[in-house]
Protein backbone atom coordinates (compact mmCIF):
# COMPACT_ATOMS: atom_id res chain seq x y z
CA UNK A 1 0.00 0.00 0.00
CA UNK A 2 1.71 3.41 -0.62
CA UNK A 3 1.39 6.07 2.15
CA UNK A 4 0.60 10.08 1.20
CA UNK A 5 3.48 12.46 0.74
CA UNK A 6 3.50 15.65 1.99
CA UNK A 7 5.36 18.45 0.50
CA UNK A 8 6.62 21.89 2.28
CA UNK A 9 3.32 24.51 2.29
CA UNK A 10 4.78 27.95 1.23
CA UNK A 11 2.69 31.22 -0.10
CA UNK A 12 -0.49 29.36 0.39
CA UNK A 13 0.19 25.73 -1.10
CA UNK A 14 1.99 23.07 -1.52
CA UNK A 15 5.34 23.08 -3.22
CA UNK A 16 7.73 20.41 -4.35
CA UNK A 17 11.28 20.42 -3.48
CA UNK A 18 14.07 19.86 -5.70
CA UNK A 19 15.98 17.30 -4.32
CA UNK A 20 13.14 14.98 -3.70
CA UNK A 21 14.41 14.22 -0.29
CA UNK A 22 11.66 12.55 2.04
CA UNK A 23 11.33 11.50 5.54
CA UNK A 24 8.23 8.73 6.97
CA UNK A 25 6.44 9.16 10.01
CA UNK A 26 5.35 6.10 12.03
CA UNK A 27 1.88 6.19 14.47
CA UNK A 28 3.86 5.04 17.74
CA UNK A 29 0.75 2.89 18.50
CA UNK A 30 1.11 0.46 16.03
CA UNK A 31 4.87 1.35 14.34
CA UNK A 32 3.61 1.25 10.98
CA UNK A 33 4.72 4.20 8.66
CA UNK A 34 1.69 6.24 8.14
CA UNK A 35 3.05 8.79 5.98
CA UNK A 36 5.66 10.49 4.07
CA UNK A 37 6.92 13.98 4.41
CA UNK A 38 9.37 16.12 1.86
CA UNK A 39 12.29 17.73 3.55
CA UNK A 40 12.97 21.41 2.98
CA UNK A 41 15.78 21.56 0.72
CA UNK A 42 17.38 24.63 -0.28
CA UNK A 43 15.03 25.34 -3.21
CA UNK A 44 12.05 25.26 -0.44
CA UNK A 45 14.07 27.48 2.13
CA UNK A 46 14.79 30.51 -0.48
CA UNK A 47 10.81 30.23 -1.54
CA UNK A 48 9.80 30.10 2.08
CA UNK A 49 11.69 33.59 3.16
CA UNK A 50 10.33 35.25 -0.25
CA UNK A 51 6.89 33.72 0.80
CA UNK A 52 7.17 35.08 4.29
CA UNK A 53 8.24 38.55 2.84
CA UNK A 54 5.41 38.58 0.87
CA UNK A 55 2.76 37.78 3.27
CA UNK A 56 4.19 40.14 6.01
CA UNK A 57 3.55 42.63 3.26
CA UNK A 58 0.45 42.40 2.92
CA UNK A 59 -0.90 41.22 6.58
CA UNK A 60 1.15 43.88 7.88
CA UNK A 61 -0.67 46.67 5.92
CA UNK A 62 -4.29 44.89 7.46
CA UNK A 63 -5.52 46.68 10.23
CA UNK A 64 -5.19 44.48 13.59
CA UNK A 65 -9.79 44.45 13.25
CA UNK A 66 -9.20 43.26 10.12
CA UNK A 67 -6.37 40.31 11.07
CA UNK A 68 -8.33 39.77 14.26
CA UNK A 69 -11.95 38.55 11.87
CA UNK A 70 -9.91 36.48 9.76
CA UNK A 71 -8.08 34.72 12.40
CA UNK A 72 -11.51 34.55 14.27
CA UNK A 73 -12.74 32.42 10.89
CA UNK A 74 -9.71 30.31 11.39
CA UNK A 75 -10.65 29.50 14.88
CA UNK A 76 -14.48 28.71 14.15
CA UNK A 77 -12.84 25.94 11.20
CA UNK A 78 -11.04 24.34 13.78
CA UNK A 79 -13.45 23.91 16.18
CA UNK A 80 -15.59 22.65 12.83
CA UNK A 81 -12.91 19.90 12.32
CA UNK A 82 -12.16 19.01 16.02
CA UNK A 83 -12.24 15.66 15.46
CA UNK A 84 -10.84 14.79 11.96
CA UNK A 85 -7.85 17.25 13.48
CA UNK A 86 -7.55 15.72 17.06
CA UNK A 87 -7.54 12.40 14.90
CA UNK A 88 -4.52 13.45 13.48
CA UNK A 89 -3.06 14.28 16.78
CA UNK A 90 -3.40 10.64 17.36
CA UNK A 91 -1.94 8.91 14.92
CA UNK A 92 1.01 11.17 15.16
CA UNK A 93 1.82 11.01 18.99
CA UNK A 94 0.01 8.00 19.93
CA UNK A 95 -1.78 9.87 23.07
CA UNK A 96 -5.35 8.71 24.13
CA UNK A 97 -8.03 10.02 21.82
CA UNK A 98 -10.06 11.10 24.70
CA UNK A 99 -7.45 13.81 25.85
CA UNK A 100 -7.08 14.83 21.68
CA UNK A 101 -10.80 14.88 21.17
CA UNK A 102 -11.12 17.55 23.99
CA UNK A 103 -7.77 19.46 24.62
CA UNK A 104 -5.36 19.59 21.63
CA UNK A 105 -7.53 21.54 19.50
CA UNK A 106 -9.49 23.30 21.51
CA UNK A 107 -6.79 24.71 23.99
CA UNK A 108 -4.97 25.79 20.27
CA UNK A 109 -8.11 27.46 19.14
CA UNK A 110 -8.82 29.36 22.30
CA UNK A 111 -5.27 30.98 22.04
CA UNK A 112 -5.72 32.14 18.26
CA UNK A 113 -8.91 33.72 19.52
CA UNK A 114 -7.52 35.19 22.55
CA UNK A 115 -4.76 36.94 20.63
CA UNK A 116 -7.30 37.84 17.95
CA UNK A 117 -9.22 39.40 20.18
CA UNK A 118 -6.54 41.22 22.09
CA UNK A 119 -4.44 42.84 18.96
CA UNK A 120 -7.12 45.44 18.26
CA UNK A 121 -7.09 47.11 21.68
CA UNK A 122 -2.96 47.33 21.53
CA UNK A 123 -2.53 50.62 22.07
CA UNK A 124 0.67 53.06 22.33
CA UNK A 125 1.20 55.70 24.14
CA UNK A 126 1.71 59.71 23.79
CA UNK A 127 3.11 62.29 26.33
CA UNK A 128 3.69 66.29 26.12
CA UNK A 129 7.15 66.97 26.88
CA UNK A 130 7.01 70.73 26.76
CA UNK A 131 5.64 72.07 23.57
CA UNK A 132 6.64 68.95 21.88
CA UNK A 133 5.50 65.35 22.26
CA UNK A 134 5.89 61.98 21.45
CA UNK A 135 3.87 59.02 20.37
CA UNK A 136 4.36 55.16 20.35
CA UNK A 137 3.32 52.20 17.99
CA UNK A 138 3.43 48.85 18.29
CA UNK A 139 4.43 47.58 14.91
CA UNK A 140 5.56 44.05 14.02
CA UNK A 141 8.34 42.55 14.26
CA UNK A 142 8.75 40.91 10.58
CA UNK A 143 8.91 37.29 10.16
CA UNK A 144 9.16 34.92 13.69
CA UNK A 145 10.13 31.64 12.96
CA UNK A 146 8.41 28.81 15.13
CA UNK A 147 10.21 25.81 16.28
CA UNK A 148 8.04 22.97 17.97
CA UNK A 149 8.01 19.32 19.88
CA UNK A 150 6.17 16.69 19.49
CA UNK A 151 4.04 16.62 22.03
CA UNK A 152 1.46 18.67 21.81
CA UNK A 153 2.12 19.57 17.82
CA UNK A 154 -1.11 21.07 16.51
CA UNK A 155 -1.61 23.35 19.71
CA UNK A 156 2.20 24.52 19.61
CA UNK A 157 1.84 25.81 16.17
CA UNK A 158 -1.54 27.50 17.68
CA UNK A 159 0.42 29.09 20.42
CA UNK A 160 2.89 30.27 18.64
CA UNK A 161 1.48 31.65 15.46
CA UNK A 162 -1.91 33.08 17.65
CA UNK A 163 0.42 35.95 19.10
CA UNK A 164 2.66 36.37 16.09
CA UNK A 165 -0.07 36.52 13.34
CA UNK A 166 -2.49 38.52 15.36
CA UNK A 167 0.39 41.43 16.03
CA UNK A 168 1.18 41.26 11.96
CA UNK A 169 3.99 38.92 11.68
CA UNK A 170 4.81 36.29 9.39
CA UNK A 171 5.13 33.11 10.28
CA UNK A 172 7.91 29.95 9.26
CA UNK A 173 6.64 27.26 11.32
CA UNK A 174 9.19 24.20 11.97
CA UNK A 175 7.51 20.98 13.09
CA UNK A 176 9.12 18.04 14.86
CA UNK A 177 9.51 15.81 12.33
CA UNK A 178 7.97 13.21 14.22
CA UNK A 179 4.71 14.52 14.21
CA UNK A 180 4.35 17.19 10.96
CA UNK A 181 0.66 17.02 10.25
CA UNK A 182 -0.84 18.91 12.59
CA UNK A 183 1.32 21.77 11.33
CA UNK A 184 0.41 21.24 8.02
CA UNK A 185 -3.53 21.15 8.77
CA UNK A 186 -3.13 24.86 10.62
CA UNK A 187 -1.63 26.31 7.58
CA UNK A 188 -4.55 25.23 5.11
CA UNK A 189 -7.53 26.33 7.56
CA UNK A 190 -5.21 29.58 7.96
CA UNK A 191 -5.91 29.74 4.03
CA UNK A 192 -9.34 28.46 3.79
CA UNK A 193 -9.79 31.12 6.62
CA UNK A 194 -8.33 34.14 4.35
CA UNK A 195 -5.30 34.81 5.64
CA UNK A 196 -3.15 36.23 2.71
CA UNK A 197 -0.81 33.13 1.25
CA UNK A 198 2.82 33.81 2.66
CA UNK A 199 1.75 34.64 6.33
CA UNK A 200 2.14 30.86 7.60
CA UNK A 201 4.16 28.66 6.19
CA UNK A 202 5.67 24.92 7.29
CA UNK A 203 9.12 23.71 6.36
CA UNK A 204 9.71 20.08 7.52
CA UNK A 205 13.00 18.15 8.27
CA UNK A 206 15.04 17.35 11.25
CA UNK A 207 17.28 19.47 13.27
CA UNK A 208 19.22 21.02 10.26
CA UNK A 209 15.80 22.94 9.20
CA UNK A 210 15.80 24.15 12.44
CA UNK A 211 19.08 25.31 12.33
CA UNK A 212 18.69 26.72 9.15
CA UNK A 213 16.09 29.12 10.61
CA UNK A 214 17.83 30.51 13.36
CA UNK A 215 20.54 31.33 11.69
CA UNK A 216 18.55 32.94 8.63
CA UNK A 217 19.35 36.85 8.65
CA UNK A 218 15.72 37.61 7.43
CA UNK A 219 14.20 36.03 10.10
CA UNK A 220 13.43 38.65 13.06
CA UNK A 221 12.43 36.03 16.14
CA UNK A 222 12.36 32.44 17.03
CA UNK A 223 9.61 31.09 19.45
CA UNK A 224 11.21 27.37 20.47
CA UNK A 225 9.53 24.91 22.27
CA UNK A 226 12.13 21.81 23.01
CA UNK A 227 14.78 20.27 24.91
CA UNK A 228 16.93 22.66 27.04
CA UNK A 229 20.32 21.78 25.48
CA UNK A 230 18.66 22.23 22.13
CA UNK A 231 17.56 25.75 23.68
CA UNK A 232 21.02 26.87 24.29
CA UNK A 233 21.52 26.01 20.30
CA UNK A 234 19.10 27.72 19.18
CA UNK A 235 20.06 30.65 21.61
CA UNK A 236 23.59 30.85 20.50
CA UNK A 237 22.58 30.82 16.66
CA UNK A 238 19.96 33.28 16.72
CA UNK A 239 22.52 35.59 18.85
CA UNK A 240 24.46 35.17 15.15
CA UNK A 241 21.78 37.94 13.75
CA UNK A 242 20.64 39.44 17.16
CA UNK A 243 17.46 37.74 17.13
CA UNK A 244 14.83 37.12 19.51
CA UNK A 245 14.09 34.48 20.91
CA UNK A 246 11.23 32.65 23.75
CA UNK A 247 12.27 29.59 24.82
CA UNK A 248 9.22 27.01 26.00
CA UNK A 249 11.72 24.54 27.69
CA UNK A 250 11.98 21.26 29.84
CA UNK A 251 11.60 21.09 33.64
CA UNK A 252 11.35 18.76 36.58
CA UNK A 253 9.03 20.39 38.42
CA UNK A 254 7.89 19.23 41.83
CA UNK A 255 4.31 18.98 43.60
CA UNK A 256 4.39 19.36 47.79
CA UNK A 257 1.43 17.63 49.47
CA UNK A 258 1.54 19.00 53.30
CA UNK A 259 -0.42 17.02 55.73
CA UNK A 260 -3.73 19.05 55.65
CA UNK A 261 -4.28 18.61 51.98
CA UNK A 262 -6.89 16.47 50.44
CA UNK A 263 -4.68 13.28 50.34
CA UNK A 264 -7.09 11.97 47.29
CA UNK A 265 -7.33 15.39 45.03
CA UNK A 266 -3.50 15.75 45.64
CA UNK A 267 -3.12 12.08 44.08
CA UNK A 268 -5.51 12.75 41.24
CA UNK A 269 -3.00 16.13 40.25
CA UNK A 270 0.01 13.75 41.16
CA UNK A 271 -1.93 10.89 38.48
CA UNK A 272 -2.63 14.01 35.95
CA UNK A 273 0.63 15.69 36.19
CA UNK A 274 3.02 11.83 35.39
CA UNK A 275 0.36 9.44 33.10
CA UNK A 276 -1.59 12.30 31.08
CA UNK A 277 -0.37 12.17 27.41
CA UNK A 278 2.16 8.96 28.84
CA UNK A 279 3.90 11.58 31.17
CA UNK A 280 5.05 13.63 27.62
CA UNK A 281 4.36 17.08 29.02
CA UNK A 282 6.78 19.67 30.08
CA UNK A 283 5.17 20.62 33.11
CA UNK A 284 4.54 17.31 35.15
CA UNK A 285 5.07 17.22 38.50
CA UNK A 286 8.01 14.10 38.44
CA UNK A 287 9.13 15.36 41.94
CA UNK A 288 6.49 14.63 44.30
CA UNK A 289 7.11 15.60 47.92
CA UNK A 290 4.74 14.01 50.61
CA UNK A 291 4.66 15.32 54.00
CA UNK A 292 5.86 11.85 56.39
CA UNK A 293 1.95 12.31 58.50
CA UNK A 294 0.46 11.52 55.14
CA UNK A 295 3.14 9.71 53.38
CA UNK A 296 1.45 6.20 53.34
CA UNK A 297 -1.85 7.48 52.51
CA UNK A 298 -0.64 8.62 49.56
CA UNK A 299 1.17 5.93 48.34
CA UNK A 300 -1.63 3.33 49.31
CA UNK A 301 -4.10 5.14 47.16
CA UNK A 302 -1.77 6.10 44.32
CA UNK A 303 -0.91 2.20 44.26
CA UNK A 304 -4.17 1.47 43.73
CA UNK A 305 -5.70 3.65 41.40
CA UNK A 306 -2.51 3.63 39.34
CA UNK A 307 -3.08 -0.57 39.10
CA UNK A 308 -6.78 -0.02 38.71
CA UNK A 309 -7.51 2.90 36.78
CA UNK A 310 -5.43 3.13 33.82
CA UNK A 311 -6.23 1.59 30.24
CA UNK A 312 -2.99 1.17 27.90
CA UNK A 313 -4.37 0.18 24.18
CA UNK A 314 -4.96 1.30 21.13
CA UNK A 315 -5.33 5.67 21.93
CA UNK A 316 -8.18 5.41 19.11
CA UNK A 317 -10.76 3.64 21.40
CA UNK A 318 -11.91 6.21 23.47
CA UNK A 319 -11.71 4.04 26.84
CA UNK A 320 -8.12 4.56 26.75
CA UNK A 321 -6.39 7.24 28.94
CA UNK A 322 -3.08 6.05 28.61
CA UNK A 323 -1.21 6.01 24.94
CA UNK A 324 2.20 5.26 23.21
CA UNK A 325 5.56 7.24 23.77
CA UNK A 326 6.94 8.72 20.34
CA UNK A 327 8.82 6.47 19.64
CA UNK A 328 10.82 3.13 19.72
CA UNK A 329 13.96 5.45 20.96
CA UNK A 330 11.98 6.99 23.52
CA UNK A 331 10.37 4.00 24.80
CA UNK A 332 13.92 3.12 25.31
CA UNK A 333 15.49 6.19 27.01
CA UNK A 334 12.29 5.88 29.41
CA UNK A 335 12.87 2.76 30.27
CA UNK A 336 16.90 3.60 30.79
CA UNK A 337 16.11 5.68 33.46
CA UNK A 338 13.45 3.04 34.88
CA UNK A 339 16.49 0.60 35.35
CA UNK A 340 18.46 3.30 36.80
CA UNK A 341 15.69 4.04 39.54
CA UNK A 342 16.23 0.53 40.51
CA UNK A 343 19.99 0.62 40.35
CA UNK A 344 20.13 3.62 42.55
CA UNK A 345 18.09 2.07 45.08
CA UNK A 346 14.32 3.45 44.37
CA UNK A 347 11.79 1.28 45.42
CA UNK A 348 9.69 0.52 42.32
CA UNK A 349 5.93 1.02 43.86
CA UNK A 350 3.98 -0.10 40.74
CA UNK A 351 4.89 -0.48 36.81
CA UNK A 352 8.46 -0.05 35.68
CA UNK A 353 8.45 -2.35 31.94
CA UNK A 354 7.29 -1.78 28.69
CA UNK A 355 3.82 -2.90 27.77
CA UNK A 356 2.32 -4.65 24.54
CA UNK A 357 -1.67 -4.13 24.79
CA UNK A 358 -3.62 -6.66 23.09
CA UNK A 359 -5.17 -3.85 20.98
CA UNK A 360 -1.73 -2.27 20.08
CA UNK A 361 1.26 -5.10 20.74
CA UNK A 362 3.36 -2.90 18.35
CA UNK A 363 3.17 0.31 20.26
CA UNK A 364 6.05 2.16 22.01
CA UNK A 365 3.92 1.81 25.92
CA UNK A 366 5.43 2.20 29.25
CA UNK A 367 3.83 0.94 32.32
CA UNK A 368 2.54 3.96 34.29
CA UNK A 369 5.72 3.79 37.18
CA UNK A 370 5.83 5.02 40.28
CA UNK A 371 8.96 5.32 42.78
CA UNK A 372 8.57 6.00 46.37
CA UNK A 373 11.44 6.19 48.85
CA UNK A 374 13.52 8.37 46.42
CA UNK A 375 16.63 10.44 47.33
CA UNK A 376 16.87 14.39 45.81
CA UNK A 377 20.20 13.07 44.49
CA UNK A 378 19.13 10.04 42.43
CA UNK A 379 19.28 10.45 38.73
CA UNK A 380 15.37 10.10 37.97
CA UNK A 381 14.82 12.99 40.71
CA UNK A 382 17.41 15.30 38.82
CA UNK A 383 16.80 14.77 35.20
CA UNK A 384 13.80 14.91 32.99
CA UNK A 385 12.58 11.86 31.53
CA UNK A 386 9.35 12.91 30.01
CA UNK A 387 7.72 9.45 29.95
CA UNK A 388 5.41 8.43 32.59
CA UNK A 389 7.58 8.07 35.80
CA UNK A 390 6.41 9.54 39.09
CA UNK A 391 9.32 9.93 41.70
CA UNK A 392 8.09 10.23 45.42
CA UNK A 393 9.80 11.48 48.47
CA UNK A 394 9.04 11.87 51.73
CA UNK A 395 9.66 15.38 54.02
CA UNK A 396 8.84 17.29 57.39
CA UNK A 397 9.60 20.51 57.30
CA UNK A 398 8.32 23.22 55.36
CA UNK A 399 11.52 25.36 54.99
CA UNK A 400 13.60 22.14 54.22
CA UNK A 401 11.12 21.27 51.48
CA UNK A 402 11.01 24.62 49.96
CA UNK A 403 14.90 24.20 49.81
CA UNK A 404 14.82 20.68 47.93
CA UNK A 405 12.56 21.54 45.73
CA UNK A 406 14.64 24.77 44.31
CA UNK A 407 18.03 22.72 44.09
CA UNK A 408 17.61 22.22 40.61
CA UNK A 409 18.41 24.31 37.70
CA UNK A 410 15.13 23.97 36.14
CA UNK A 411 12.00 26.24 37.13
CA UNK A 412 9.01 25.00 34.69
CA UNK A 413 6.44 24.31 36.98
CA UNK A 414 5.65 23.90 41.06
CA UNK A 415 2.10 22.63 42.74
CA UNK A 416 1.26 22.93 46.58
CA UNK A 417 -1.33 20.82 48.15
CA UNK A 418 -2.89 22.24 51.47
CA UNK A 419 -5.91 23.31 53.03
CA UNK A 420 -3.88 26.44 54.92
CA UNK A 421 -4.26 29.41 52.72
CA UNK A 422 -1.81 31.16 54.29
CA UNK A 423 0.73 28.39 53.94
CA UNK A 424 -0.19 27.87 50.28
CA UNK A 425 1.06 31.53 49.07
CA UNK A 426 4.08 31.80 51.67
CA UNK A 427 5.17 28.29 49.81
CA UNK A 428 4.75 28.94 46.19
CA UNK A 429 5.82 32.52 46.83
CA UNK A 430 8.93 30.96 47.07
CA UNK A 431 9.00 28.31 45.10
CA UNK A 432 11.35 29.28 42.08
CA UNK A 433 8.89 28.19 38.78
CA UNK A 434 7.00 30.16 36.02
CA UNK A 435 3.87 28.49 36.65
CA UNK A 436 2.49 27.30 39.79
CA UNK A 437 -0.79 25.77 41.02
CA UNK A 438 -2.28 25.50 44.48
CA UNK A 439 -4.68 22.89 45.18
CA UNK A 440 -4.79 22.25 41.01
CA UNK A 441 -2.40 21.14 38.54
CA UNK A 442 -1.70 21.20 35.18
CA UNK A 443 -4.21 23.64 33.76
CA UNK A 444 -3.00 26.33 31.40
CA UNK A 445 -5.91 28.76 29.92
CA UNK A 446 -4.93 31.33 26.96
CA UNK A 447 -5.65 34.28 29.17
CA UNK A 448 -2.69 33.02 31.64
CA UNK A 449 1.16 33.28 30.53
CA UNK A 450 3.36 30.10 30.78
CA UNK A 451 7.07 29.97 30.91
CA UNK A 452 9.91 28.76 32.40
CA UNK A 453 12.28 30.45 35.48
CA UNK A 454 15.92 29.51 35.27
CA UNK A 455 17.12 26.72 32.56
CA UNK A 456 13.35 25.86 31.30
CA UNK A 457 12.95 28.98 29.79
CA UNK A 458 12.99 32.90 28.40
CA UNK A 459 9.63 34.80 27.56
CA UNK A 460 6.55 33.73 28.00
CA UNK A 461 3.34 32.03 25.81
CA UNK A 462 -0.07 33.43 26.24
CA UNK A 463 -1.83 36.01 28.67
CA UNK A 464 -1.10 39.64 27.50
CA UNK A 465 2.08 40.00 28.08
CA UNK A 466 2.91 37.87 24.96
CA UNK A 467 1.45 40.28 22.52
CA UNK A 468 4.25 42.44 23.79
CA UNK A 469 6.92 39.98 22.85
CA UNK A 470 5.94 39.63 18.69
CA UNK A 471 5.67 44.03 18.52
CA UNK A 472 8.61 46.47 18.58
CA UNK A 473 8.21 49.57 20.04
CA UNK A 474 8.49 52.62 17.60
CA UNK A 475 8.75 56.15 19.50
CA UNK A 476 7.98 59.36 17.38
CA UNK A 477 8.85 62.80 18.41
CA UNK A 478 6.90 65.39 17.38
CA UNK A 479 8.61 68.93 17.03
CA UNK A 480 5.99 71.27 17.63
CA UNK A 481 8.04 74.60 18.03
CA UNK A 482 11.35 76.11 16.35
CA UNK A 483 14.74 73.74 16.51
CA UNK A 484 17.16 75.81 18.29
CA UNK A 485 20.23 74.84 17.19
CA UNK A 486 24.00 75.96 17.78
CA UNK A 487 24.84 75.87 13.91
P1 LIG B 1 13.94 18.79 20.91
O1 LIG B 1 14.68 19.85 21.60
O2 LIG B 1 14.63 17.53 20.56
O3 LIG B 1 13.32 19.31 19.54
C1 LIG B 1 12.46 20.43 19.48
C2 LIG B 1 12.44 20.97 18.07
O4 LIG B 1 13.71 21.53 17.74
C3 LIG B 1 12.16 19.92 17.01
O5 LIG B 1 11.37 20.49 15.98
C4 LIG B 1 13.56 19.60 16.53
O6 LIG B 1 13.59 19.03 15.25
C5 LIG B 1 14.20 20.95 16.55
N1 LIG B 1 15.66 20.97 16.63
C6 LIG B 1 16.50 19.99 17.03
N2 LIG B 1 17.78 20.45 17.02
C7 LIG B 1 17.74 21.74 16.60
C8 LIG B 1 18.72 22.76 16.38
N3 LIG B 1 20.01 22.55 16.62
N4 LIG B 1 18.33 23.97 15.93
C9 LIG B 1 17.01 24.24 15.74
N5 LIG B 1 16.03 23.31 15.91
C10 LIG B 1 16.40 22.08 16.35
O7 LIG B 1 12.65 18.50 21.83
P2 LIG B 1 11.59 17.33 21.68
O8 LIG B 1 10.93 17.46 20.36
O9 LIG B 1 12.24 16.05 22.04
O10 LIG B 1 10.52 17.74 22.78
C11 LIG B 1 10.59 17.35 24.11
C12 LIG B 1 11.13 18.49 24.95
O11 LIG B 1 10.32 19.64 24.76
C13 LIG B 1 11.10 18.22 26.43
O12 LIG B 1 12.30 18.63 27.01
C14 LIG B 1 9.96 19.08 26.93
O13 LIG B 1 10.08 19.42 28.27
C15 LIG B 1 10.03 20.23 26.02
N6 LIG B 1 8.75 20.92 25.96
C16 LIG B 1 8.62 22.14 26.58
C17 LIG B 1 7.40 22.79 26.60
C18 LIG B 1 7.24 24.12 27.24
O14 LIG B 1 6.28 24.83 26.91
N7 LIG B 1 8.09 24.54 28.15
C19 LIG B 1 6.21 22.18 25.98
C20 LIG B 1 6.47 20.93 25.34
C21 LIG B 1 7.70 20.32 25.35
P3 LIG B 1 13.42 17.43 15.07
O15 LIG B 1 12.74 16.88 16.29
O16 LIG B 1 12.57 17.33 13.87
O17 LIG B 1 14.78 16.91 14.96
Amino acid sequence: MTTPVYENFINGHFLKNQTGDTFAVKNPATDEVIYHVEIADEFIQNAAIESAKQGFAAWSAMTPIERSRILLKAVAILRDRNDELAKVEVLDTGKPWQEAECVDVETGADVIEYFAGLAPAQVGQQQMVGNDFYYTRKEPLGICAGIGAWNYPLQIACWKSGPALAAGNAVIFKPSEETPLGAIKLAEIFIEAGVPAGVFNVVQGASEVGQWLTANPNIEKVSFTGEVGTGKKVMASAAGSLKDVTMELGGKSPLLVFDDADVSQAVSAAMLGNFYTQGEICTNCTRIYVHKNVYQQFIDELKTRTEQNIIAGDPMDPEVNLGALISKKHQELVLGYIDKGIQEGATLLTGGKALSPVSAPNGYFVEPTVFVDCKDDMTIVKEEIFGPVMSVLVFDDEDDVIQRANDTHLGLAAGVFTKDIQRAHRVIHQLQAGICWINSYGNSPAEMPVGGYKQSGIGRENGIETLDHYTQTKSIYVGMSNIESPF
